[in-house]
């Protein structure tokens, strides 16, 4: 068999398994196995590695800037962003912008926001390990195209299923963290703060309030070394 040959039957079977990805959560997804989101959101879309594949409407990706500085992850999508195939798109993303705009943060311009599962969990459950795990390849793919400087990763299960960090968060928002190169900061999610309304000195909504300009800070020390 010529060289040729060879490797074309290689190409071919790379081609098959890639086709399998969206089939079983034993089929890997190398990193770099997706040339951009659309191509991502196609396979996410026809996604059964999780039993949260059946009974999705949309599969929901990301919005905001494809090459953002800050890429915020959450934990799975609600109602509202199944029915729309957008995350954050509820009281809970209505808070978000608001807390980004209050720093000056703009989601089409320095924001991308995805979920650790792109399925909703019926009854907005919390995902299960294994339905994390499937889901996993998927987020660090976007997280390589995005290539951000920062991420936020909004409640405790976006800090398990990314960096494996199981205490609470409470104990651990506010901090800086490296992972592979990147700054991470957990932060609470939004609808955590739903929960707990108060201002006072001290509430999830001062302490947030807090990180969100620490974010800010260390963004602004970002773009002033890279326009040096
Ligand atoms: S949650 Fe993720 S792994 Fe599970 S079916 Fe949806 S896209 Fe696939």
């Amino acid at each position: 068999m010529s060289n040729e040959h060879q490797l074309s039957l290689f190409e071919e079977s790379n081609f098959n398994q890639k086709e399998l990805i969206p089939t079983d959560a034993k089929i890997p997804i190398p990193l770099g196995t997706y040339a951009n989101m659309t191509e991502l959101a196609q396979h996410c879309n026809q996604c059964h590695r999780c039993p949260l594949g059946n009974t999705r409407t949309h599969a929901v990706v990301g919005r905001g800037n494809l090459k953002a500085p800050i890429m915020i992850v959450g934990e799975a999508p609600g109602q509202n962003e199944d029915e729309t195939g957008l995350p954050f798109v509820g009281k809970a993303g209505q808070l978000l912008e608001k807390i980004l705009a209050s720093v000056k943060l703009d989601t089409e311009k320095d924001v991308y926001i995805s979920n650790v599962n792109k399925c909703r969990p019926p009854g907005n459950r919390v995902p299960t390990n294994e339905e994390m795990e499937a889901c996993k390849p998927y987020l660090l793919e976007q997280i390589r195209l995005v290539d951000p400087k920062i991420i936020l990763l909004a409640g405790a299960t976006a800090v398990k299923a990314l960096i494996n960090d199981k205490r609470g968060i409470t104990k651990i928002r506010g901090t800086w963290m490296e992972w592979k190169g990147r700054l991470c900061m957990p932060i609470f999610h939004p609808s955590y703060l739903l929960r707990n309304q108060s201002r006072e000195v001290g509430s999830p909504k001062w302490l947030m309030w807090q990180d969100i300009q620490t974010v800010r800070a260390k963004y602004d020390e970002i773009l002033a070394v890279s326009d040096r």
